[in-house]
């Protein structure tokens, strides 16, 4: 029997008209030098509009790509909703790559217009000479004559102002009737080898997506946050973000290029943030400052939704502990929209078995069906215990790259294999041990840099340690620890030997150990364990042997 229900198309022009009726005192924020911008959502529904007709004008009459060389703003936030709602794809273009693989990516997508903050409108410029695809540059905010003519490349590209641009548009726009499986944005995602990959997301999905993230299985959001919209919403469709704040009404308030802690904690303080979203890196550093700052008034944050890498154990339980806030540890990647797991404990978990809930990296969402693979190829048994690859498939999981066949290895019947390593509850809780790539293989056995980074993050005098594996004459391959001490402190090989011994198996103990400043940063904030390894080849780290030898 077919159902009765009615076949209306998941839209995301839906969204913009719904959030700006219904919502009118729900609004977008964006952090400035001269103090924040608001717009209500009923002003930025408008500006969807606007910005529809502003396309149509610009020649972007059907699924041409339009790209964005964005901070998060309102500017950056009306592009993710009228774009595709224009039918249109939205490349967010990720301002941290190479210059090289920037340009790939844009001739890649065959941008046609691309929208660049003024902040970032220079070094644009200086890759438009080899994207000959890009007929306009729409520049957000003022720029001087010089950037203006750069950007023009003498005639090429004509140049235009984003706010004159919408500002002789009407706010009036009927949304083409979309199919719900019409690509909406497209994310690239930079393996370790080769140009990086594009996925498309849809209508279908997004709203899907969406609906999961704003749910109480994950941010539980509702018309009476403020979500700090801190990952870029160049990183992974901002983590669902966007959509899911438009959805439930929960202003946005978005910091521009403001990422430093400071400014973060000041948002946090003047707009009465109940929520956000980071990686670990970022609120590492916000968690400093408040250790530093007890004055800081963060009694309105509530939860963070904290991802992209492992989140150390020691960082979620010092916000839950000195600074009352709840950190939702969650998984996922750039192919999986991104949010596969989020780590809400079940009901009736208590202590211990309660916190090894949340430090996990979170239960599967009913959407991202997953199964367990062993080296051997067979499935593992979810038992908390057994490893394997995480293989996941659903309305919300990539099943290929855009115009990219070179890893169709990483699609198996229709399973995309997620790269990584990890163990699931019987109860369908993900613990995530490494990266395929990553993982340190010594002496025939495997040891998850990831434990021993979580490890150490616990210990008082470490900031930051990343751990890769090194090639070893004796064990194949052995773990190097890097380590940022705390400010001011300097602690002994020898005693954060004596730290992990008490916490991992003893074999597991690096012997290799090097402390650096800083651990170097992907273009999304992860440890660059790739620089890691080659630093170490180069014989760039200072590396410092231990004394003893593993027993
Ligand atoms: P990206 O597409 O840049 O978001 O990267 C996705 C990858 O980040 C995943 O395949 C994981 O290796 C890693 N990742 C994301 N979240 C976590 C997490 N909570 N714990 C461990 N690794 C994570």
């Amino acid at each position: 029997m077919r159902s009765t229900m009615q076949n209306v198309p998941l839209l995301t022009s839906r969204l913009i008209d719904y959030a700006g009726t219904v919502y009118p005192g729900s609004e977008v924020v964006t952090w400035g030098a001269d103090g924040p911008r608001r717009s209500s959502f009923t002003d930025v529904a408008k500006d969807c509009r606007r910005l529809a007709n502003a396309l149509r004008a610009l020649g972007v009459d059907g699924d041409q790509r339009v790209g964005s060389f964005m901070w998060n703003n309102e500017e950056h936030l009306e592009l993710y909703l009228g774009v595709p709602a224009a039918g249109a794809v939205l490349h967010t273009i990720n301002i941290r790559l190479f210059p090289q693989q920037m340009v790939y990516v844009v001739n890649h997508a065959e941008d046609k217009v691309v929208f660049v903050d003024n902040s970032l409108a220079q070094p644009f410029a200086a890759l438009l000479e080899h994207t000959p695809l890009v007929e306009h540059v729409v520049v957000n905010g003022p720029v001087p004559d010089e950037v203006r003519e750069a950007l023009a490349g003498g005639g090429r590209r004509s140049v235009h102002d984003y706010r004159t641009l919408l500002d002789a548009q009407p706010d009036t726009f009927a949304w083409p009737e979309l199919d719900e499986n019409d690509g909406t944005l497209m994310c690239y995602t930079s393996g370790t080898t080769g140009n990086p990959k594009g996925v498309v997301y849809s209508h279908r999905s997004n709203l899907l997506h969406a609906t999961f993230c704003a749910g109480s299985n994950a941010l539980g959001l509702s018309q009476s946050d403020r979500a700090l919209a801190i990952v870029p919403l160049f990183h992974a469709n901002a983590w669902g973000l966007a959509y899911a704040g438009m959805m439930s009404g929960a202003s946005l308030i978005m910091p521009d290029r403001f990422l430093q802690p400071e400014p973060l904690v000041r948002m946090i303080e003047g707009e009465r943030v109940t929520c956000g979203g980071a990686v670990p890196s970022v609120m590492t550093g916000v968690l400093d400052y408040l250790d530093a700052h007890p004055e800081a008034d963060v009694s309105s944050f509530d939860r963070v939704i904290i991802g992209g890498s492992a989140c150390p154990p020691a960082l979620l339980d010092a916000f839950h502990e000195r600074h009352g806030v709840s950190v939702l540890h969650g998984w996922g990647m750039t192919e999986t929209s991104p949010l596969g797991t989020v780590a809400i404990a079940p009901v009736g978990a208590e202590g211990e078995e309660y916190w090894n809930y949340r430090h996990s990296q979170g239960r599967l969402a009913l959407h991202v069906e997953t199964r367990l693979v062993g080296a051997d190829g067979a499935e593992q048994p979810w038992d908390g215990v057994a490893v394997g690859e995480i293989q996941v498939r659903g309305p919300w999981v990539t099943g290929s790259y855009y115009r990219d066949d070179s890893e169709e290895e990483k699609f198996e019947d229709g399973w995309l294999r997620t790269g990584d390593i990890g163990s699931l509850t019987p109860d369908g809780y993900l613990t995530i041990s490494d990266r395929v790539k990553d993982v340190i293989k010594s002496g025939g056995e495997w040891i998850s840099s990831i434990d021993l980074e979580n490890a150490l993050m616990g210990h008082p005098a470490v900031h930051e340690a990343s751990v890769v594996g090194v090639p070893d004459t004796k064990w194949g391959e052995r773990p190097l620890a890097i380590v940022v001490p705390v400010e001011g402190e300097s602690p002994g090989v020898e005693e954060l030997r004596d730290y992990l011994q008490a916490r991992v198996a003893r074999w597991q103990v690096p012997e290799r150990w090097a402390f650096v400043a800083e651990v170097p940063k992907t273009s999304v904030g992860k440890f660059d364990k790739k620089a890691l390894r080659s630093q170490y080849a180069e014989g760039t780290l200072p590396v410092v042997e231990a004394t003893k030898t593993p027993s």
